[in-house]
């Protein structure tokens, strides 16, 4: 039960925070707040330097754990709404500041990688480290994290945890999720929890996971340990096929994989997202794409392995440098984003993506319905200038599907959202839903997926309200992440 108190007004709050801070650390440049009320689910708007929603009070860039949990500690007794962020590449809207005069909690500037042990094989980052940091400072010494999104020039530790990230080898190393060792997070009291690094424990329920995926709607996360493998991509071997048929290339996955092999990259993409990717070489077909990686012997069993599950498949071969080449280019760093900025104003036309997870059974029968109501229900579907998906991460008992849609935009900025991306996201997600898959693979609930929280998680929905009711009790978290905001 929330005990009221009286409300602090803006400047009491940029007040306090600089008593607890110093003024260094409290950023008030106007802009710079507008810019800091929304995320990439809002890029249209902010490109137009619309920013409609609740504009926060102040951004504060603590540099230890100590300091943010004085600034928890100080915005959960004043009921202030924290909204924490890191590298701010956040596409599902969980960046926005939905409530009036938010507190921004920005952790970009707690930047020490603290350890690398090299024999137990971890490394220990701050939240603000960007992995291509992470990454560079251990390919030098033979290692990786093995954790590859295409945000790694921009994504940092924090925000990687604390969305659940998942990366394009995923299949050899796994999510975010399999590699965090142990972290250190901030909870809304102010109180510092480090979990330690063990190999395995059965000392109760794995509390890592109340913390991972959490999208600061939980916990600040100031620390993080992951897991390092050998770096060898010498070993490195690269396959491409184009195939006739989507469910063929999707069984050709399911094969390889519940075969027991483990490629460290297992991709379709349908044709018209393969246009997008490989319009030199796809010819109209959907196109796989496997590299198989680790100690030679391994690799080389797993180039076999694929090599002898695709004969199988009707298809024809693509030569393994395009794929290699394909890969090198992949990331998107800040020129990307700037290029795409130009663009949307240049053309009025954009690009976004929902990503949802299916069983094998029924990925299918999810991209065909998805396809068939976009096309038949969707009131603007004449303005889609492309539609289609592409398998990135598979599991031994299903896959994700990555949806993605471009749009010419015939409408004012203000109503791209409502006109466009919500109502394509809706279909993706219901359709999901209606199929027993999950409504969201690896970008997280964001804002815009909270309509359906209750329906994705059923009657294990008392678990994850139960967390939010115990650990942010004032509901000062990220205030419309993961839980409606009416709820
Ligand atoms: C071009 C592009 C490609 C992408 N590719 C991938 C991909 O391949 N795989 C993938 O999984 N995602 C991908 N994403 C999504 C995004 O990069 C990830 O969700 C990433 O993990 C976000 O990290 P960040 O540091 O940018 O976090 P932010 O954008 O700063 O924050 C993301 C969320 O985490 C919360 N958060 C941030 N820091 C903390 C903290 N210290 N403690 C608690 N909560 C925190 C925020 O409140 C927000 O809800 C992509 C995004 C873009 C723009």
């Amino acid at each position: 039960m929330t005990t009221s108190v009286t409300p602090v007004t803006r400047e009491q709050i940029i007040s306090g925070l600089t008593d607890l801070l110093g003024p260094g650390k409290i950023n008030t440049d106007e802009q710079e707040l507008r810019e800091a009320s929304v995320d990439r689910f809002k890029k249209y708007t902010a490109v137009h330097d619309i920013f409609d929603g609740p504009i926060p009070a102040a951004i504060v860039t603590p540099v230890s754990a100590q300091e943010v949990s004085a600034v928890l500690a100080y915005a959960n007794a004043h009921r202030i709404n924290v909204v924490p962020r890191t590298g701010r590449t956040a596409t599902e809207g969980g960046l926005e500041t939905v409530v009036e005069n938010s507190v921004v909690l920005d952790g970009s500037a707690m930047t020490a990688i603290v350890a690398v042990d090299p024999v137990n094989m971890m490394v220990t980052a701050q939240c603000g480290v960007p992995l291509q940091l992470l990454e560079d400072t251990l390919r030098a010494r033979g290692l990786t994290t093995g954790h590859s999104p295409q945000s790694k020039p921009l994504a940092q530790m924090g925000g990687l945890v604390a969305t659940r990230s998942i990366g394009q080898f995923s299949t050899l190393y796994g999510g975010i999720e399999d590699m965090v060792i142990g972290l250190e997070a901030v909870f809304p009291d102010g109180t510092i929890s480090r979990i330690k690094n063990v190999p395995r424990r059965a000392a109760g329920p794995d509390i890592r996971h109340i913390v991972i995926g959490n999208e600061g709607a939980l916990c600040f996360i100031t620390e993080v340990t992951v897991k390092t493998f050998r770096y060898q991509p010498e070993n490195n071997r690269f396959f491409g096929f184009l195939v006739d048929d989507f469910a063929a290339a999707v069984e050709g996955l399911r094969t390889l994989i519940t075969d027991g092999y483990r490629p460290s990259v297992c991709r379709v993409y349908s044709p018209e997202d393969a246009k997008q990717h490989f319009a030199h070489f796809y010819r109209q077909k959907n196109v796989v794409v496997l590299v198989a990686e680790g100690p030679k012997g391994i690799a080389d069993a797993t180039g076999e392995g694929i090599e002898t599950v695709f004969a199988q498949v009707p298809h024809e071969a693509v030569d393994p440098r395009l794929i290699e080449e394909w890969f090198n280019n992949l990331n998107w760093g800040q020129d990307k984003m700037d290029a795409e900025k130009r663009a949307m104003l240049d053309t009025q036309h954009l690009g976004y993506t929902t990503e949802v997870s299916i069983d094998w059974s029924r990925v299918s029968e999810l991209f065909d319905a998805v396809m068939h109501r976009i096309r038949t229900d969707f009131p603007r579907a004449a303005d889609l200038t492309m539609l289609g998906a592409h398998s990135s991460h598979s599991y031994q008992t299903g896959t994700n599907l990555y949806f993605v849609y471009d749009y010419a935009i015939n409408c004012e900025p203000r109503e791209e959202i409502t006109e466009y991306h919500i109502p394509l996201n809706a279909i993706i997600v219901e359709e999901a839903l209606r199929l027993n898959g999950s409504m969201v693979h690896h970008h997280g609930i964001g804002k815009y997926r909270t309509p359906w929280t209750r329906e994705e998680h059923g009657t294990a929905y008392h678990l994850l309200e139960t967390l939010k009711n115990g650990f942010d009790p004032n509901g000062i978290m990220n205030a419309g992440t993961i839980f409606p905001l009416d709820d």
